[in-house]
C-alpha cells in the first residue's frame, strides 16, 4: 500500500517514530514486563518519562527560568475558562480571530469585563488585525497564534504592557518563539505536539500572585498542578507518552529552527501552487496565511468541480483535505511531521487538474 498523505485539521500526522516506540511500550513499557496502559503513573519509569517530556519542551522552545511547564486534561478549550477563572480580577482583553478565540473570550465574559480589542468576524475571519493598543491596567491580554479553522497566523505578537496570553495549540513548535514575551501559552496536543489527551501549559510563576479572588476548583488550580509536577491527579500518561516521542523527533531533526525551515518550504509550495492555479484561490490576507493550515476553494467561476477534485484526492491519496463548514472549499493541515513530499504531490494534484 502506498503512503497516504495525511492533512488532517487535528487530531493529525505525527511522526512515524512515535508510534513505533508507543506501540513497543504498550507491550512491554521500560522493560518492566508490563504495558504504560496498566503501570502506576508514580513508578519510576513514568516519571522519568514526564521529566523527559518537561525537560524536552523546555529545550525545544528556550523556556527561561520562572517557568512551570504543566500537564492538563480538558483541551484546549478547558484552558478557555480556566485562564479566566484564575487571572480576571476585573477586566481583559482579547482580540476575536476565529473560531476558538471567538470561544476564548465568550468564556471569559463569565468572570468579568473583556474588552475585545479587534476583530475580523464581518469579514469572516480572513485577516489578522493589527490596528489596536493594549492598555496597560487590564488584567490580560488573550490571542490565538494560529487560527486552525481560517488559516491565519499572527506572524508577530503586540507590544503588550500586560500578561501576554497565547492560545497556541495549532502552532507551537512549528517555529521558534521567545517564550519571554508570554505569561501563560497553552496547547491542545493534538495537532502540533502529540496525540488528543494532554493539554501543555507554560506559565511564568509571577503569574501566581495575580489570582483572582474567588474560589478555585483545585482540578481548575494551576498554583496546585503546579507545585504536584502536574500529579495532583492522574495525568493522561498514554498521550504524554507518546508527545515524548514526538517530540524527540522535532529534536533530532534540528528542533524548532529547522521546523521553521521545513514548514515555510512547505507552505510556500502549496501557496505559490494555489496563486499560479486557474481554479482556485486561497481565502486569506496573503500577509497573514498560516503556514500551518492552507485554506483554499474553488474561485466562482469554477464552482462546481469539487466533486472531480475530490476524486483527483482520492486517487492520489491525499487525505483529510475537505475545508472547515465555516470555510467551506479545501484546508490543507501542514503540521511539522507533513514531509514536503506530501505536499508535493498535493501541488501536481492542483497543476495537473483541468
Ligand atoms: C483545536 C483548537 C482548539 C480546541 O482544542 P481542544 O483541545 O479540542 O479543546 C483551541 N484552539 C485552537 C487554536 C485550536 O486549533
Amino acid at each position: 500500500m502506498s503512503k497516504i498523505h495525511n492533512f488532517s485539521a487535528g487530531p493529525s500526522i505525527l511522526s512515524q517514530g512515535a508510534f513505533e516506540k508507543s506501540m513497543q511500550d504498550i507491550r512491554n513499557f521500560a522493560n518492566t514486563g508490563l504495558s504504560i496502559l496498566e503501570v502506576s503513573h508514580r513508578g519510576k519509569e513514568f516519571e522519568k518519562v514526564l521529566a523527559d517530556t518537561d525537560s524536552l519542551i523546555r529545550e525545544l522552545l528556550g523556556v527561561p527560568d520562572g517557568y512551570d511547564v504543566l500537564f492538563l486534561q480538558g483541551g484546549a478549550s478547558t484552558q478557555f475558562f480556566q485562564v479566566p477563572m484564575n487571572f480576571l480580577r476585573t477586566k481583559a482583553a482579547y482580540t476575536d480571530t476565529g473560531t476558538w478565540a471567538s470561544r476564548a473570550l465568550k468564556e471569559a465574559q463569565g468572570y468579568g469585563e473583556v474588552d475585545v480589542l479587534a476583530s475580523s468576524k464581518s469579514a469572516n475571519y480572513n485577516f489578522i488585525p493589527k490596528d489596536y493598543t493594549i492598555s496597560s491596567g487590564l488584567d490580560y491580554f488573550h490571542c490565538t497564534s494560529n487560527n486552525t479553522i481560517f488559516g491565519t497566523q499572527m506572524k508577530s505578537f503586540p507590544h503588550c504592557p500586560i500578561p501576554l496570553i497565547c492560545d497556541m495549540s495549532s502552532d507551537i513548535f512549528s517555529k521558534p518563539i521567545d517564550v519571554s514575551q508570554f505569561s501563560i501559552i497553552y496547547a491542545g496536543a493534538q495537532k502540533n505536539i502529540g496525540p488528543a489527551g494532554v493539554t501543555v501549559v507554560v506559565l511564568k510563576k509571577d503569574m501566581y500572585a495575580l489570582k483572582a479572588n474567588r474560589h478555585i476548583p483545585t482540578m481548575m488550580d494551576y498554583a496546585i498542578h503546579a507545585a504536584n509536577g502536574s500529579m495532583y491527579n492522574t495525568p493522561p500518561v498514554f498521550s504524554i507518552l507518546v508527545s515524548k516521542y514526538n517530540l524527540e523527533w522535532v529534536k533530532e531533526m534540528g528542533g524548532l529552527q529547522s521546523m521553521a525551515i521545513r514548514n515555510t518550504a512547505k507552505a510556500e509550495l502549496l501557496y505559490n501552487a494555489i496563486d499560479k492555479s486557474p481554479y482556485f484561490n486561497g481565502t486569506t490576507a496573503v500577509e497573514d496565511r498560516s503556514q500551518m493550515n492552507a485554506c483554499f476553494v474553488f474561485s466562482d467561476e469554477n464552482s462546481g468541480l469539487e466533486a472531480k477534485f475530490d476524486n483527483a484526492c482520492k486517487e492520489a491519496k491525499l487525505q483529510g483535505l475537505k475545508g472547515h463548514r465555516s470555510v467551506g472549499g479545501y484546508r490543507a493541515s501542514m503540521y511539522n511531521a507533513l514531509p514536503i513530499e506530501s505536499v508535493q504531490v498535493l501541488v501536481n494534484t492542483i497543476e495537473t487538474f483541468n
